[in-house]
């Protein structure tokens, strides 16, 4: 019995759509890398959905005559290869002529094209490979393509479609990543009528500084290498601006984005010594390679790329690199242990809280007037634990008698960090910075869970041009920064703080909240409860007092009584100690 039959032609399609096209985010970079080499000067994106209703490219590129129309969704149709010699010289994005016919096969597809300067071009519709309508249409020279439904007809490929954000997180990704290879097209991009990015012609530092914020500007060091092998050029970042995320690594060859974790391992190695391994350097590295000696070839959505030559690239990227922080340098030996780079926001890796599971009395207040006998010995026990640094073995069991306000105390500050008190036998030395994040931390996190949370109006409300993508982080996060006690509004692009948490000067709360919603060009993909957790843990380092801030009196008390109404008090939310203390004993040890 015969049982082998070949594929019907809709049926191979759709197999082979499914190596190029996984989700909106695909179709957006094929169809841009279609206008590309189409030689457009201004390309505009417009999603709907997150591309999962609409997906449209609308470009200013040379367009198609009629009958490449009708054959450019064909399997294996393109312009752009005449011979397997071509091969070797590749140029442009495409030349596998599967994305429009992979496209065209999983969704509903409508393409207006227009190769002359008479508004009077070609349409077609196609369903499924099938084609619906074709004629006429009033359309500039260009060519507009539509992707609607996409995987309408392939239901398992939509059900693995993520929620919106992350689909539309990626199409952005893609964006970048176009939109950096290319800083010479003009993009729009359009999300459900939203403008997300306008990006000018440019050269490809202002571009840089157009999608990911003109901050990075003062950050970026230029690199530029010429060598037989290849051309490098582009810029590097410094590493006081790295981040504990990939979101600022790109690497191009021939203007073409690919990843590459052997090159990728040649940047990181240039930067040894200078960051702490939990942070990656930032990178825009443009390589330019004699095509022949690359093969773009090796994978269906081309961001792999074969070197004939990869050690030498190897060698000539670490050296460059190497170079360039050090002509501008940049010393290699920071003091990790006092660097504020190792303080850093957040940590993605390690997405459990770490704290020490320690049993304490949430109400202990060191700054007892002794009324207990007990007491006295439990603050012994205390600060004996100090000595041993084995502070998270016991239990302590105060009486809520105990807790007893600072009132009455004397505090002092010392250097503008610290702040000292006298205890009943011995001194304790309070770090004023990581106090305060605790103080902020717990009282973020605690909003979330209570919803009861004091805002302040503010009788000057701040206003913050929210740059265009950082919307989409704002929105995502929205209901987080309502319960830790901001009080929004958005108008156009203007973010208007209106209300903040009680206890936060002012003055830190446009830098803190900018620098927040700067984070959303990170790739940050996390389950709410540690968003909650993350933006707590962001916004109680950045909104905290800072070390060389002098205190008034009732300040530093207040300071010392939150503190020690906090759950935990012994470390701050970035696990350093907050507080030492010395004993009577010790300071009789030293001094004698
Ligand atoms: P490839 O890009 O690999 O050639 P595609 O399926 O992406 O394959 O496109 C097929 C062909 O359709 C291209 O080779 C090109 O000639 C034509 N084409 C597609 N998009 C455009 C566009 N935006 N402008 C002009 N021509 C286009
Ligand atoms: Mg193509």
């Amino acid at each position: 019995m015969d049982i082998i039959k070949i594929l019907p032609e809709n049926i191979s399609n759709q197999i082979a759509a499914g190596e190029v096209i996984q989700r909106p985010a695909s179709v957006l970079k094929e169809l841009v890398e279609n206008s590309i080499d189409a030689d457009a000067s201004f390309v505009q994106i417009i999603l709907k959905d997150s591309g999962k209703t609409l997906i449209k490219v609308i470009d200013d590129g040379i367009g198609m005559s009629k009958k490449d129309l009708r054959i450019s969704f064909q399997r294996h149709s393109t312009s752009k290869l005449n011979s397997s010699n071509d091969l070797f010289k590749i140029k442009t994005k495409g030349f596998r002529g599967e994305a429009l016919s992979s496209i065209s096969s999983i969704s509903e597809v409508e393409i207006h094209t227009n190769q002359s300067n008479h508004k009077l071009g070609n349409m077609i519709i196609i369903h499924g490979d099938k084609i619906q309508e074709e004629g006429v249409s009033s359309i500039e020279k260009g060519t507009s393509v539509n992707v609607k439904k996409i995987f309408y007809n392939v239901p398992a490929r939509r059900n693995f479609l993520k929620s919106d954000n992350v689909e539309l997180k990626k199409s952005i990704d893609e964006l970048h990543r176009l939109a950096l290879a290319h800083p010479e097209i003009k993009f729009k991009f359009h999300h459900n009528k939203t403008e997300l990015f306008n990006l000018p012609s440019n050269n490809i530092k202002k571009r840089i500084c157009s999608i990911f914020g003109n901050k990075i500007n003062e950050f970026l060091l230029p690199i530029k290498e010429r060598t037989s092998v290849a051309n490098l050029d582009g810029y590097i970042v410094k590493p006081d601006f790295a981040k504990k995320t990939r979101g600022h690594q790109f690497l191009f060859v021939n203007n073409r984005f690919i990843k590459n974790p052997f090159l990728n391992h040649a940047v990181v190695s240039a930067y040894k010594g200078l960051l702490s391994e939990e942070f990656h350097p930032g990178y825009f590295i443009f390589l330019s390679i004699d095509p022949s000696k690359i093969d773009i070839n090796i994978h269906p959505t081309k961001t792999e790329v074969k070197f004939e030559e990869e050690q030498s690239i190897f060698a000539i990227l670490k050296s460059s690199i190497k170079h360039s922080l050090g002509v501008f340098q940049i010393t290699p030996s920071l003091d990790f242990n006092n660097n504020s780079i190792i303080e850093t926001p957040y940590d993605f890796n390690n997405k459990k809280p770490n704290y020490p599971t320690l049993e304490i009395n949430s109400k202990f207040n060191p700054f007892f007037k002794s009324e207990t006998k007990d007491l006295n010995s439990s603050i012994g026990l205390f600060e004996d634990n100090i000595r041993e640094t084995n502070l998270f073995s016991e239990n302590f069991n105060f009486k809520k008698k105990a807790l007893s306000s600072i009132e009455s105390q004397k505090v002092f500050q010392l250097f503008s960090k610290y702040i000292v008190s006298p205890l009943k036998s011995s001194l304790i030395i309070i770090n004023q910075n990581r106090a305060h994040q605790r103080i902020l931390y717990e009282r973020f996190l605690s909003g979330i869970t209570s919803k009861k949370v004091i805002s302040q109006n503010l009788v000057f409300p701040i206003i913050i041009d929210v740059k265009k993508i950082s919307l989409i982080f704002f929105n995502e996060n929205y209901e987080i920064l309502k319960s830790f006690g901001f009080k929004t509004e958005l108008k156009k692009s203007e973010l208007i703080i209106k209300g903040a948490p009680s206890g936060i000067s002012h003055n830190q709360i446009k830098d803190s909240i900018e620098n927040f919603l700067d984070l959303n060009n990170a790739e940050v993909d996390f389950n709410s409860l540690s968003q909650a957790d993350y933006i707590a843990k962001n916004l109680a380092k950045s909104l905290s007092v800072k070390s060389g801030v002098t205190l008034k009196i009732d300040e530093q008390k207040a300071l010392v009584d939150d503190l020690f109404a906090c759950k935990e008090n012994l470390l701050c939310p970035y696990n350093r100690k907050i507080f030492i203390t010395f004993s009577e004993k010790e300071i009789e040890k030293k001094i004698n």
